[in-house]
């Protein structure tokens, strides 16, 4: 294969394609907009599920560092009562390696490895052509040409418009994070509460999960239903107007829960928005997308997983195929977008049922798909 290959975008998905075709001895461009990896804060820990990410994994030869590296106890979940009660006490068992949590730094790291990104490229739009490949225009006035583009570029993708004119909608879900660090000496009492792995409470519209990362870091999430500008502060950063809005919201709720926005610091508020379920495209030659770029859904446990896996899977069929990258791109985008519609479907009822008028509904949902 001697196309030139360029991936737009060093996300969960981005470094997986690359990485693959790294693996199979490719050359591949990594164009990122961030200056550096860790130009800014990495966000809460993943899920790799078995049949998704650790199966991208193991098509990037990573899969053994990747269980040196991962926390298979941070499956454990325990669900409260707004009273406090517990209602659910979920651990996994000592071989349990469904779903282990990673802190996406970790994971970053683990794709980056040997890969040569080009970071603080900022791709501003790509254009299809001339003839079957397609030019990058950079933010600095730059362009390149490339064979084929791939857009990992995440939810707000400049990809995208190559190929498809859809743009995220808002859900009517909104959510703030915020963030204890140092949980296990500086707050003990809440350690216990959170224990291993996530603890959430469900309410009419609303929950509060606080989940642990590695360090004793732990990013508490508060969703709940608003209209896009709920938070009529003027500025947006100012934790002090944001953390007494929530505490407003959640008013009544168990102390030790409410302690979790009390002491909690970093607020940024992160509206869910999210593409139409079954987004497809016609296809165009030299472009195409991945992960959120071509999917954005609730994010539910899934988004990285599918992201990695379709990297995964198109640079293996691109480094392994002998026939034309084009249509070995037409057969995976077919691939990709079966795929996640289905998981488009099941997250967007997800969320519907988390963050519900009904808290039963976020229970039966836990029980379901956990229920031992
Ligand atoms: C709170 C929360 C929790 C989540 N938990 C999970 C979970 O447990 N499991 C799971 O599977 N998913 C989870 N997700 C979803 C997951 O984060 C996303 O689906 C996943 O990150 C998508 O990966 P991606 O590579 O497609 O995009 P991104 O992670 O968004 O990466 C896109 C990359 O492209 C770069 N980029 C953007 N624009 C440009 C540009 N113009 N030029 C160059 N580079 C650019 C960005 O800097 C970034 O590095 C969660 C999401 C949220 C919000």
């Amino acid at each position: 294969m001697r196309h030139r290959i360029a991936v737009v975008g060093g996300g969960p998905a981005g470094l997986t394609f690359a990485r693959v075709l790294h693996h199979h001895g490719h050359p591949v461009t990594v164009l990122e907009r961030d200056p550096a990896p860790g130009a800014r804060p990495p966000g809460g820990t993943l899920d790799l599920q078995e049949g998704l990410g650790q199966l991208a994994l193991e098509k990037a030869g990573l899969l053994a560092e990747f269980r040196a590296l991962s926390r298979p106890e941070g499956q454990a979940m325990r669900i409260l009562d707004t009273d406090g009660t517990v209602l659910r006490d979920w651990r996994p068992g000592p071989d349990d390696r469904a779903n282990p949590e990673i802190d996406r730094g970790h994971l970053r790291d683990l794709l980056l490895g040997p890969l040569d990104v080009r970071w603080g490229r900022n791709v501003t739009r790509v254009a299809p052509g001339p003839r079957d490949g397609a030019v990058v225009h950079f933010a600095d006035g730059r362009r390149e040409t490339f064979d084929l583009v791939i857009g990992a570029d995440g939810a707000w993708s400049r990809t995208r418009p190559a190929v498809s004119p859809v743009t995220p909608h808002y859900t009517g879900v909104t959510s703030v994070e915020t963030s204890l660090d140092d949980v296990d000496i500086r707050h003990p009492d809440l350690a216990r509460l959170i224990g291993d792995g996530s603890v959430a409470v469900y309410g009419a519209n609303r929950s509060l999960v606080a989940q642990r990362n590695s360090g004793g870091h732990v990013k508490v999430y508060a969703k709940f239903r608003a209209p896009l500008d709920w938070h009529g502060s003027p500025d947006p950063a100012d934790d002090e107007a944001l953390r007494s809005s929530l505490l407003t919201l959640f008013d009544g709720w168990a102390a030790p829960v409410l302690d979790l926005l009390r002491r909690g610091t970093a607020f940024v508020h992160r509206p869910f928005h999210t593409l139409p379920v079954s987004h497809t495209w016609t296809h165009v030659p030299g472009v195409t997308l991945l992960g959120d770029a071509a999917h954005l859904m609730p994010p539910l446990g899934a988004g990285a997983n599918l992201a990695m896996l379709e990297g995964a899977e198109l640079a293996e069929s691109l480094a392994t195929g002998s026939g034309d990258p084009d249509e070995a791109v037409r057969a995976f985008e077919e691939r990709m977008w079966a795929r996640a519609g289905k998981w488009a479907q099941i997250t967007t009822a997800g969320l519907e049922r988390l963050v519900s008028p009904d808290p039963a509904e976020a229970l039966a949902l836990f029980d379901r798909v956990q229920p031992s």
